[in-house]
C-alpha cells in the first residue's frame, strides 16, 4: 500500500507536466496540503514525448502573456531546483510561401509588438542566414521570433514536481483515481486503487484521460485523442544545437536541432484521431505504430525545405497520442458543473509550452476563488454539455489538429462535425441561401447569398485579408435594414429565467444597472466580477413581480449561467436555462413597426423602448420586446419553439429582408456599442468601456468600487479615412509611429463608406490615429462618439 493521507485540500490528478506545474503554482502561493496521484511515473503520459517546442506568440494578448511567463519560469528553474530542464531560448523563424501567409505574419508581428514580444519581418535571405540549412527559392519571407525556445519536457516536469516537493507537496506515483464523490454539487472525495482521499478541491490534469476522469464527476471536459508524430533524423551537416527552431506552416512542418540532427515534426490538415473506445490502461512511455502514409504530407514538404533530409537517416518515429479540444484551445478552471473540481487538460499539443502559465493560472483560481486575468479563451466554461459527445468530438479533432499552421483567416468558420444546434426555421434560412456559421454548436446565418448545402464541407467561403467577396450581399442587407426592415434568426441566444421570491433581490447585486423595475421593463446591465470588470452584458426583462427573463450573448452563455448562479448565494431564486424553449426573431428597421402592426392585432404604436410584452403574431402569442443592437427603430420576439416555423413564416410572408450575423456585426459596430469578448471582458471595467451609464449610481453591486476606475484607457469608434482598406479587428493603432492602442472589432461599413472600428485607446483627447494594416499605415478618425447615428427620432418612443 501506497502511503497516502486520508485527507488533503487538494488532490491533483496526474503527474504529467501540467499537474506537476499546478502543484508548484499552489506550492508557491503557500497551499501545501496537496497530493499529486499519478497512475505510472511522473510525465509517462503524454508529457515525455513531446518535441519541447515552446512558441510565445498566440492569438490574444493574455494567452500570449501566459506563455510568456511559461519562459520566463523555464529560464529560471534550473538555478531555483536544481533540476535541469534543458531549456535554451534559441528563438524562432516562420517562414510564408505565399504572400497572403505573409500578410498574416505580418500581421502577427504588428500583435506580438502590442503584446510586448519582440517579432521582426526578415526576408527570406535574412531567414536562411538565420537557419543555413534550408532552401528559401519559394519562400516570400519571414518572422523571426527571438524569445521562443525549447525545453526538455520530462526534466521540466520533474523539476516543478521537485520544486513543489520542496515546498511540502506530496507526489505519490502509481496510484490510480478510480472515482469522484460529489455531494450537493461539491467534490468531496477523490476514490483510488490504495483508498480514498477527503478533498475540497480536486485539479484534473490526466491529459488525454481527463474526459473520462471529468465524467466520474459528471463534469464535460470536451477533448478526444489524436495521433501525432515526428522523426528523429541522423546528423546533418550546418545542424548545431544553437540553431533556432524553424516553421514552415505552408508545408505543415517544424523542424528543431536535437543532438546534431532535426527533430522534424508537424500538423497535417486531416488528422487521425485515436482512442474511439477510450484510452487503454497501463499505457505508460507508450507510442503507437508508425503511420508513414499519415506522415508523408509533413515529410514531403520536410524534404522540400530541407533537402539534405532526402539522404539522412531517420533514427526513430515518434507516434504518440495528444488530446485536442474541438476549438484547438486548452480547457482550464472550476467545472459549472461541480464546485471545488478544476480542469486543466486538453492543450492541443502545446501543454509544454503552455504549462507554466496555465498552472499558475489555475492555482491563483483556485486560491483566490477566481481567475486572476482573462482566461476566457482557454475556460472550460465556453463548452457546455452537448460537447461531451465521443463521436462529435472525433469528428471534430480531425479538423482542430491542423489549426496550428492552418491560415489564421478572419472569419474563419471551422467545417467538421457539423450541423450541431439547429434553429427550428434552420430550413427556412437554408431555402433562401444562407451561408451559416457556427457558434457554441449553434448554426448561424451568417449572411444570404448562395445555397451552400452542408455536403459541400465548405459553405463556399472565400477567404481574405481584403474585402471579402460577400460583402455587397452584406451590404444589402445593411442597406435593407436601415432604410426599410430586416429579419433575423438570432434563436442562438442564451436565455434563462430566474424565478422566486427573492430574484430581485439578487439580480441587483449581480447587476449594474437597476433591474428593480416594474413588470415588462427591459434593462440592459453588467455583471462585473470582483475586480470590476465585465463577466458579461446582458439584457434583463422582468417577466412577473417574481421572474426574470435574462438574455445573453450564444458563446458565453454557460459561462453566464455559472457566474449567476453561484452569485444567487442563499437568495431563495432558481436559475433556469431555457436556451432551446424559444427561437429569437429580430425585426430591426424604421418601417418594423408597420410591418409589425399588419401581422398582429397589439398596439405597437404605444410601445415604449425598454418595454416588452405578449402579443399575437399571426396565430402565435410571442413575447415582443423593444430594443435594438442595431442602432434602429426595432423589437425582438421570443416565440416558444413549437410556434416558431409558422410565426417565421408569417413574418416572411410581410416580404421582410433576412439578413445575417454579418450585418448585425458592422450595424453594431457603426452603432458603438461594446460586445463581450471583444471590448468587454473579465480586465475591463464599465468606465474604460464608457458604459458608466449602465451603473447604479448608488452602488450597491458586485465590483462598484472598481467599476469607476477607467484604467488608464477608453473605448473609441474608429473610421478609416481611407474607403478602400479593410480592418478585421486586432489591428494596432499609432501615434508618431508610437503605439496607443488596439482595434478590439471592425466591419465594412456601406452606411459611412469605410471600414469602422472600436478599439481601446490611451488618451481620450485622441481625434486621429494611424492604423497598423498588415505593415501598412493607414490614418484613422478617432472619436468618443458613435460614428453613426440614425435619426434618432426614429430611434426614440
Ligand atoms: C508528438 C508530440 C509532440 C509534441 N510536441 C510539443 C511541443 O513541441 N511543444 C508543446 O508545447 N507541446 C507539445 N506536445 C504536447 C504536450 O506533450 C502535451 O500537451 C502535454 O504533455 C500535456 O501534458 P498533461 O500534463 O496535460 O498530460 P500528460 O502528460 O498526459 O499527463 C497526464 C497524466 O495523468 C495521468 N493519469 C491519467 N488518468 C489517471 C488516473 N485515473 N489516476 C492517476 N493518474 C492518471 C497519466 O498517467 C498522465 O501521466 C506534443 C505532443 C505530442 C504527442
Amino acid at each position: 500500500m501506497k502511503a497516502l493521507p486520508s485527507r488533503a485540500q487538494v488532490v491533483i490528478i496526474g503527474g504529467g507536466i501540467v499537474g506537476a506545474s499546478v502543484a508548484y503554482h499552489l506550492a508557491e502561493l503557500g497551499w501545501t496540503d496537496v497530493v499529486v496521484l499519478e497512475q505510472g511515473q511522473l510525465s509517462c503520459g503524454t508529457t515525455w514525448h513531446a518535441a519541447g517546442l515552446v512558441g510565445q506568440l498566440r492569438g490574444t494578448e493574455s494567452m500570449t502573456r501566459l506563455i510568456q511567463y511559461s519562459t520566463d519560469l523555464y529560464a529560471r528553474l534550473e538555478a531555483e531546483t536544481g533540476f535541469g530542464t534543458g531549456w535554451k531560448q534559441c528563438g524562432s523563424v516562420s517562414v510564408a510561401r505565399t504572400g497572403e501567409r505573409m500578410t498574416q505574419l505580418r500581421r502577427t508581428a504588428a500583435q506580438a509588438r502590442n503584446y510586448g514580444v519582440t517579432a521582426e519581418i526578415i526576408t527570406a535571405a535574412q531567414a536562411r542566414e538565420l537557419w543555413p540549412v534550408m532552401r528559401v527559392d519559394d519562400v516570400v519571407g519571414g518572422v523571426w521570433l527571438p524569445g521562443d525556445g525549447k525545453a526538455n519536457p520530462s526534466d521540466l516536469t520533474q523539476a516543478l514536481a521537485r520544486g513543489a516537493q520542496r515546498r511540502g507537496v506530496q507526489v505519490v506515483e502509481r496510484v490510480r483515481v478510480t472515482g469522484v464523490t460529489v455531494k450537493d454539487g461539491v467534490v468531496r472525495s477523490v476514490s483510488t486503487s490504495e483508498g480514498e482521499i477527503e478533498t475540497d478541491y480536486v485539479v484534473n490534469c490526466a491529459g488525454q484521460w481527463a474526459k473520462e476522469i471529468g465524467r466520474m464527476a459528471g463534469v464535460t471536459v470536451p477533448l478526444h485523442s489524436a495521433e501525432h508524430f515526428y522523426v528523429v533524423t541522423e546528423q546533418i551537416e550546418g545542424v548545431r544545437p544553437d540553431l533556432p527552431v524553424l516553421r514552415d506552416p505552408d508545408g505543415y512542418a517544424y523542424f528543431k536541432e536535437e543532438v546534431g540532427g532535426l527533430v522534424v515534426g508537424g500538423f497535417e490538415p486531416d488528422a487521425k484521431p485515436w482512442g474511439m473506445d477510450g484510452i487503454p490502461y497501463p499505457f505508460e512511455f507508450q507510442l503507437l505504430e508508425e503511420d508513414w502514409d499519415q506522415f508523408s504530407i509533413i515529410m514531403e514538404n520536410a524534404i522540400h525545405r530541407v533537402p539534405a533530409l532526402e539522404t539522412t537517416g531517420v533514427r526513430m518515429f515518434y507516434n504518440g497520442p495528444e488530446s485536442f479540444t474541438p476549438d484547438n484551445m486548452f480547457l482550464l478552471g472550476e467545472a459549472p458543473e461541480v464546485r471545488g473540481f478544476f480542469v486543466g487538460a486538453g492543450f492541443n499539443s502545446a501543454g509544454i509550452a503552455s504549462a507554466g502559465g496555465a498552472g499558475r493560472a489555475l492555482a491563483e483560481w483556485i486560491v483566490n476563488g477566481a481567475p486572476t486575468s482573462d482566461l476566457w479563451p482557454a475556460d472550460l466554461r465556453r463548452f457546455a454539455r452537448w460537447a461531451d459527445n465521443d463521436t462529435w468530438l472525433r469528428d471534430r479533432v480531425t479538423e482542430t489538429l491542423g489549426l496550428h499552421y492552418a491560415m489564421s483567416w478572419p472569419n474563419k468558420e471551422l467545417e467538421t462535425a457539423r450541423p450541431l444546434r439547429r434553429s427550428p426555421v434552420h430550413h427556412l434560412l437554408a431555402a433562401a441561401g444562407a451561408c451559416f456559421g457556427s457558434k457554441m454548436g449553434w448554426e448561424r446565418v451568417n449572411y444570404f447569398g448562395k445555397a451552400a448545402p452542408y455536403q459541400s464541407k465548405l459553405f463556399n467561403y472565400v477567404y481574405t485579408f481584403g474585402r471579402p467577396e460577400w460583402q455587397p450581399q452584406v451590404n444589402a442587407e445593411i442597406n435593407a435594414c436601415r432604410t426599410q426592415a430586416a429579419l433575423f434568426d438570432q434563436t442562438s441566444f442564451g436565455k434563462f429565467t430566474l424565478k422566486g421570491r427573492d430574484a430581485a433581490a439578487a439580480l441587483q447585486w449581480l447587476c449594474t444597472a437597476d433591474v428593480d423595475v416594474e413588470v415588462g421593463r427591459v434593462v440592459y446591465t453588467g455583471l462585473l466580477n470582483d475586480r470590476g470588470g465585465y463577466e458579461s452584458d446582458l439584457t434583463v426583462t422582468r417577466v412577473a413581480h417574481d421572474e426574470y427573463l435574462i438574455v445573453t450573448g450564444s458563446a458565453q452563455s454557460t459561462r453566464d449561467f455559472d457566474v449567476i448562479s453561484k452569485g444567487l448565494g442563499d437568495h431563495h431564486a432558481v436559475l433556469v436555462d431555457v436556451t432551446g424553449t424559444y427561437a429569437v426573431f429580430s425585426v430591426m428597421g424604421p418601417k418594423s413597426r408597420e410591418i409589425l402592426q399588419s401581422v398582429s392585432k397589439a398596439d405597437f404604436s404605444a410601445f415604449a423602448v425598454g418595454t416588452s410584452r405578449l402579443v399575437d403574431l399571426g396565430y402565435a402569442t410571442v413575447r415582443a420586446t423593444r430594443m435594438t443592437y442595431v442602432g434602429e427603430l426595432g423589437w425582438e420576439l421570443y416565440v416558444p419553439s413549437e410556434f416558431a416555423v409558422t410565426v417565421y413564416e408569417t413574418l416572411l410572408a410581410t416580404g421582410l429582408t433576412q439578413a445575417g450575423y454579418y450585418a448585425i456585426e458592422a450595424m453594431r459596430i457603426e452603432k458603438g456599442y461594446r460586445a463581450w469578448g471583444r471590448e468587454l471582458g473579465p480586465e475591463v471595467t464599465p468606465a474604460a468601456a464608457g458604459l458608466r451609464f449602465a451603473c447604479k449610481k448608488t452602488g450597491g453591486y458586485r465590483g462598484a468600487e472598481r467599476a469607476m476606475d477607467d484604467q488608464g484607457r477608453h473605448v473609441v469608434s474608429i473610421v478609416l479615412d481611407d474607403p478602400e482598406a479593410h480592418l478585421w479587428g486586432g489591428e494596432s493603432l499609432l501615434r508618431d509611429g508610437e503605439p496607443v492602442g488596439y482595434v478590439t472589432s471592425a466591419a465594412y461599413s456601406p452606411t459611412l463608406g469605410a471600414s469602422v472600428a472600436l478599439g481601446f485607446v490611451s488618451d481620450a483627447t485622441m481625434e486621429k490615429a494611424q492604423v497598423d494594416v498588415a505593415g501598412e499605415m493607414y490614418s484613422a478618425q478617432i472619436s468618443r462618439k458613435a460614428p453613426y447615428d440614425p435619426t434618432s427620432s426614429r430611434v426614440k418612443a
